[in-house]
């Protein structure tokens, strides 16, 4: 029985199709799913030349950190409307700090996930290998059934 299921996202052709193929696992199980993002570091507070002037006098936020934050926020919030869209009911979202593919075990061991879903490649350069960085230490570390989709 699959009652809870951890997407991974990058915001990637392959998570796009992760999330669709989690969308129906779910719903065949009338699984909850959580979707992670991580972000490997927060990005500095550094405020770019060119819109110094901007922040001080309209008081924005927009440090390097800040837009990494949106940047993250926005590919969560995608996937998450994708499931919605799709007839998922029970959607949880986090963004995390840290290496990607550690977070994304450790939320599934902490959430007590019945399965993994992932994409086989992300964002980048696409080598040579079979498996992306990412989806190959998740596929190593993580403690339940880990799905890799093409
Ligand atoms: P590499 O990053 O090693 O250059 P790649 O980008 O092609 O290769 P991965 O990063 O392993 O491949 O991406 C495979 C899958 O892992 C993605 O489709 C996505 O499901 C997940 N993933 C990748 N990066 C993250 C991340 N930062 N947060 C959450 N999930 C991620
Ligand atoms: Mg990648």
């Amino acid at each position: 029985m699959i009652k809870r299921i951890v997407l991974a996202v990058d915001g990637s052709e392959h998570a796009s199709k992760a999330t669709a193929l989690t969308a129906e696992i779910a719903n065949k199980f009338g699984a909850a799913v959580t979707v992670v993002h991580a972000m490997p570091k927060a990005g500095s507070g550094r405020v770019p030349d060119e819109l110094a002037q901007f922040v001080e006098l309209e008081h924005v936020q927009v440090t390097e950190a800040n837009i990494m934050r949106q940047v993250g926020d926005e590919i969560v919030r995608r996937a998450e409307a994708a499931l919605r869209q799709a007839g998922v009911g029970k959607i949880a979202t986090t963004v995390e700090l840290g290496d990607p593919a550690t977070k994304i075990a450790e939320v599934a061991r902490t959430s007590a996930a019945d399965l993994i879903v992932i994409g086989r490649r992300g964002l980048g350069r696409v080598g040579g290998s079979l498996l992306g960085s990412v989806s190959l230490k998740v596929n190593h570390l993580a403690e339940c059934p880990c799905l890799t989709v093409k």
